[in-house]
């Protein structure tokens, strides 16, 4: 082992990851900002690099009023208001920051259905890491990649570096600050199983950028005493298209028409609320709850005359198609007669005035309270063929345990701050119950530059 000495090391190239590096850089030309990523520089980014990063922002100046109470109550109360109130106050400067790295901002159209308002970095993920590390490297950070970082060392209780192995060498590289940035524990299958319960080890990752985020900075901070922080029985899921290669190819059409198991039954209310409000325990309750793992959403071709309906599917792989409802059965391999008898139950349950359907916003078009499961909203007849199949399965997009930290991005331990060591993104906890929507990459951005930023001024006070 040979040590190397280096002012900042950052653990991870997502978006807290460039955005800790480049603001460090850029605020102390004189310091050594060095950057690690286990991943090869075509695969390093992480989630970020599969994301569209929407940011839930009413503008790239402003956030909407409600922001923080909307964050905590997200967190079902169990949110820390000052990290959320930091978030909120320093989202606008760190999109300016950020556009002035040549990063452009669009408001983007989002599924079918008017979400939260949000803003979009064009090109998503993959624009942002090739902007955001281009940036770095001008301000002089040093990135390191199949360079995986293994522990941090310390000295009375101080961060005074990291071991890493770097193209299968280990090495121990010596620094007065680390900022980790290296994702959840989604890429860990026996973490998974741990937190999640038997058979959570086979969910799907929704991008191949998990499969590296296996939960190392938790574990190497935890190993210095660091306190956890975030729902450990928490993670953001989405239902994606069985049969789809695609990353992220999620199919958010299933309001519209009724989702049933292989065994042709209805489980939940498929009209609840937005899609975006519903996605997630019904992509974990179809994994861990529905035989088989499995589930299909049923429609009829009145799917393809909702406005932008496209916008809402993004597998490469078209629909199952049927002239009739029993040879669709056939086809996606659900009992004919247990999906007829589904269907007809649902049909009869129908009776609100179609005209009123509104694929855009909860319609209030109820199937009658006869109807078990429920049907809130879009409750309208599947009859017109063809009739349409998405074998759907749940996907993990990410964790949400993981380590504390305070609203300045340090790393905390027995309620202090553990000298030297920062983190920021997917690998703090801060989130409970579910993910609050379009929060991820913004707070990746927000706590990166401050943990960047506040490395600096560590570094400087010594
Ligand atoms: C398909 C998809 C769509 C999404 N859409 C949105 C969205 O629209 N809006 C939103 O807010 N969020 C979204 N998210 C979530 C969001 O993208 C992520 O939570 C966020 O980008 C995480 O950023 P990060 O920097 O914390 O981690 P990541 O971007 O995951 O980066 C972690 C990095 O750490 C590296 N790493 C891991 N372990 C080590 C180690 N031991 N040593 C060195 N390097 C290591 C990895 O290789 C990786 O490069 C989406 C996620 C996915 C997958």
């Amino acid at each position: 082992m040979n040590a190397q000495s280096h002012d900042i090391i950052v653990v991870g190239q997502g978006a807290a990851g460039l955005a800790a590096a480049l603001a460090a850089a850029q605020a102390a030309r004189g310091i050594r900002v060095t950057l690690v990523d286990k991943a090869s520089e075509q695969e390093a980014g992480g989630n970020t690099r599969w994301s569209p990063s929407y940011m839930r922002m009413a503008s790239p100046d402003r956030v909407e009023p409600s922001f923080v109470h909307d964050m905590l109550t997200a967190t079902q109360h169990q949110g820390d208001e000052a990290y959320f109130a930091r978030l909120a106050k320093e989202a606008p400067a760190t999109v300016k920051w950020i556009a002035a790295q040549g990063v452009t901002f669009i408001q983007p159209v989002y599924y079918l259905a008017k979400g939260p308002p949000r803003i979009q970095p064009e090109g998503g993920g993959p624009a942002v890491v090739k902007q955001l590390a281009l940036a770095a490297k001008a301000a002089g950070v040093i990135f390191r990649y199949n360079c995986a970082a293994q522990a941090l060392t310390s000295e009375r209780g101080r961060v005074t570096g990291l071991v890493v192995t770097h193209d299968g060498v280990q090495e121990t590289l010596e620094a007065s600050a680390v900022i980790l940035c290296s994702g959840g524990f989604e890429g860990d299958g026996a973490a998974m199983r741990e937190h999640f319960g038997e058979g959570a080890q086979t969910m799907r990752l929704i991008s191949p950028g998990g499969k590296f985020n296996t939960g190392d900075g938790i574990k190497m901070a935890v190993a210095l005493g660091a306190a956890l922080s975030g729902d450990w029985n928490g993670m953001h899921a989405e239902p994606v298209d069985a049969r789809s290669k695609n990353s992220a190819p999620v199919v958010l059409v299933y309001p519209y028409g009724i989702v049933v198991d292989k065994h042709g039954q209805r489980f939940f209310d498929e009209g609840y609320g937005l899609v975006h409000e519903t996605w997630e325990w019904f992509a974990r309750g179809m994994h861990f709850k529905v035989p088989g793992s499995i589930a299909f959403a049923i429609l009829d071709s009145r799917l393809l005359a909702i406005q932008g309906y496209e916008r809402a599917i993004r597998s490469e792989v078209p629909p199952v198609s049927a002239g009739t409802l029993a040879e669709l059965a056939k086809l996606i391999g659900v009992d004919a007669d247990k999906l007829a008898a589904t269907v007809a139950v649902y049909n009869a349950a129908c009776t609100g005035d179609p005209n009123t359907f509104d694929a855009t916003r909860c319609d209030g078009l109820a199937a009658s309270h006869t109807l078990q499961p429920p049907k809130s909203n879009w409750a309208r007849t599947i009859q017109e063929p063809p009739f349409l199949a998405y074998p759907l399965v749940g996907a993990v997009a990410y964790t949400f345990g993981g380590l504390a930290t305070d609203a300045s991005a340090r790393v905390l331990r027995d309620g202090l701050a553990i000298p030297g060591l920062y983190a920021a993104g997917e690998i703090t906890g801060h989130f409970y119950a579910t993910a609050p929507n379009a929060v991820s990459v913004l707070r990746a951005f927000v706590f990166g530059r401050i943990a960047g930023l506040e490395a600096v001024s560590f570094l400087q006070g010594l």
